[in-house]
């Protein structure tokens, strides 16, 4: 789509953060922000959204055979998300090592996961798990006119 025109890996990588409704319910999201914004990563997308059961379905089509999928789509959408585009060199496989992984239990203290919830049902975060995953995610949560090109004055201090 026009929305990733050739070029658009490397520095240009952008991928999809959600904070989840616990994470917005427990007044995480300014935590979570910071943490993406004190890495050095550029924020080119953001807003509140409180998600259809369809959106969610479609968001998460690749686990709708999973035991889990029915309480992962009721817990999505039972309030509102904070749905964001980062942008930055690697930022897709980055990002899921910001977050820790999937199973509270096994993040390690310092990741997001790992320091802020207990439960992989309540996990407060979500990351895209590839550059592809990524770019089906914003398509599917963002119109093209809601993502902003803007010159990072700082990008010269985190890139060499
Ligand atoms: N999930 C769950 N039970 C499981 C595995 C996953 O409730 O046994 C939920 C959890 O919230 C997870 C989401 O389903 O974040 C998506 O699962 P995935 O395997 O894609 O993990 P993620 O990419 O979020 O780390
Ligand atoms: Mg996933």
């Amino acid at each position: 789509s026009n929305l990733f025109p050739t070029g658009w890996t490397g520095f240009n990588e952008r991928g999809f953060i959600a904070v989840k409704p616990d994470g917005v319910q427990r007044r995480l999201v300014g935590e979570i922000i910071q943490r993406f914004e004190k890495k050095g990563f550029q924020l080119v997308g953001m807003k509140l959204v409180q998600a259809s059961e369809d959106l969610l379905r479609e968001h998460y089509r690749d686990l709708r055979d999973k035991p889990f999928f029915k309480g992962l789509v009721r817990y999505m959408s039972s309030g509102p998300i904070v749905a964001m585009v980062w942008q930055g060199l690697d930022v897709v496989k980055m990002s899921r090592r910001v977050l820790g992984e999937t199973n509270p239990a096994n993040s390690l203290p310092g990741t997001i996961r790992g320091d802020y919830c207990v439960e992989v049902g309540r996990n407060v975060i979500h990351g895209s798990d590839s550059v592809e995953s990524a770019q089906r995610e914003i398509s599917l949560w963002f119109r093209p006119d809601e993502l902003e090109c803007w010159e990072d004055s700082s990008a010269q201090w985190i890139y060499e």
